[in-house]
């Protein structure tokens, strides 16, 4: 007998059927649960809290007009705990206003905000924290209603993913990176995101809370870690696809050992060189402003790179050559015509393959060649010294960074024989690049 195919579709609905239940509960109910640990809001493959005051003031004031609010979905765990599966955004902003609250180090009172409230006859409650309400206003906060969808069967882990991106499809569409995070959460995304999220680490990226919103630290740690598992010869672009084949390849892997220690080696190895500054790009300075410098953006085409060719050497490796590395590295950055065209920002995507090896490739060379030399002799200290007077010798304007100024060409032996007597003159490194040209 030919089975008719439609049945298929019968067969596969039966067995894969989601089961869930319906229930109301007001915001009174939720809260508290939610202040005893009962209703945990942050399930894992949700996308981090992202509304601001204006959304969440918006979300009050719908409350209070008595609009229903759109399903909150949960699951249930067998110790009786509410998840979260979809609808944090919302109970988080209310639960936020009520606790009085905005930020998570409660610093912050939450405040209605002013381009929030649409109702004229709402203006009076701008800027009133929860606690300013009149009693009758905060019951009828209290007392709203939300309707709830229990997804009422055991914990399966793709059940709750699949739910949670398919109600997503809806208005914000989620960002690469919360969509891999939702599709792929499993140990090894765990542990990428424990590498982002400890201190130091966050400390130096220094990325702003927005990106943050949108995982992106988590996003620069797994860039690494794709270039660490496949090398940076493998690559082909577009980007995102090498990220997600990465995170589905690995997607269980629970010992990351290695991934792990590369990481923190390269991490130090470049904290060691340029503290502060590191995964930045040094950019030299222009004909009318010929000051190079650090920017303060965090630049992630130089962290992966760097991360990636460093963690190759040990700390006592880079150690011994410090001074000197660390002067020919800015002076790479800032002046390599070829590494500055493919670190440029509209490359910012990685996503071409033959740019994004040469990055690599050119990074790579560069620091082999400079780990051949010996040391050199040159000590940031005696440059400390010399730059007491800081004037270009080319452009005879004040040189702004120490990290901007290099020996004018032709006094380069200068760096090889540490003498702080032996007179040298400073340029910016713009201006030495202007001298060379006048000179051939
Ligand atoms: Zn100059």
């Amino acid at each position: 007998m030919i089975k008719d195919s439609q049945e298929s579709v019968f067969e596969y609905m039966l067995s894969h059927k989601i089961h869930t239940k319906k229930d109301t509960r007001s915001i009174r109910s939720l809260y508290g649960e939610y202040c005893t640990g009962n209703l945990v809001v942050d399930t894992p493959y949700q996308r981090n809290f992202r509304w601001n005051r204006t959304k969440a003031t918006r979300l009050i004031e719908s409350i209070l007009l008595n609009v229903p609010l759109p399903v909150v979905y949960i699951w249930t765990s067998e110790d009786g705990r509410l998840h979260v599966v979809d609808g944090k955004q919302r109970l988080l902003s209310v639960f936020k206003y009520i606790g009085g609250y905005w930020g998570e180090d409660a610093q912050e009172v939450f405040r209605l905000k002013r381009d929030g409230i649409g109702v004229e006859a709402f203006f009076p409650l701008i800027g009133k924290s929860y606690n300013e309400l009149q009693t009758g206003i905060k019951s009828i906060i209290q007392n709203s209603d939300v309707q709830i969808i229990i997804l009422d069967e055991p914990f399966r882990k793709e059940v709750q993913r699949e739910v949670f991106s398919r109600i997503n499809m809806a208005p914000t569409p989620l960002k690469e990176m919360e969509m891999r995070n939702s599709d792929y959460y499993g140990p090894y995304l765990q542990a990428l995101k424990s590498l982002a999220q400890q201190p130091e680490y966050q400390k130096i990226v220094a990325i702003k809370p927005i990106q943050k919103v949108a995982m992106y630290d988590l996003e620069q740690v797994l860039r690494f870690a794709a270039f660490f598992h496949d090398g940076y010869q493998q690559y082909k672009g577009p980007l995102n696809n090498f990220l997600t084949a990465d995170i589905s390849k690995h997607q269980n892997d629970e010992d990351i050992d290695d991934l792990r220690a590369a990481f923190w080696q390269g991490f130090r190895d470049v904290v060691l060189l340029f503290g502060v500054h590191s995964f930045r790009r040094f950019y030299q300075g222009t004909f009318e402003h010929p000051d190079g410098g650090w920017p303060t953006e965090f630049a992630p085409l130089i962290h992966e790179s760097f991360l990636y060719i460093l963690s190759r050497y040990t700390t006592q490796e880079i150690e011994q050559r410090k001074d000197m590395l660390r002067e020919a590295l800015i002076h790479f950055m800032a002046t390599n015509e070829e590494f500055i065209q493919v670190t440029a920002s509209r490359n910012n995507a990685s996503s071409h393959t033959t740019i994004t090896r040469a990055r690599f490739r050119l990074l790579e060379r560069f620091v082999d060649a400079q780990m051949q030399k010996d040391d050199g002799g040159y000590r940031q200290e005696d440059k400390e010294l010399l730059f007491d007077i800081p004037v270009c010798s080319v452009c005879k304007q004040t040189i702004k960074h120490i990290d901007d100024a290099t020996p004018l060409i032709g006094k380069k032996e200068y760096w090889s024989q540490r003498l702080p007597e032996n007179a040298v003159s400073f340029c910016h490194r713009f201006c030495e690049s202007g001298a060379t040209l006048n000179f051939e």
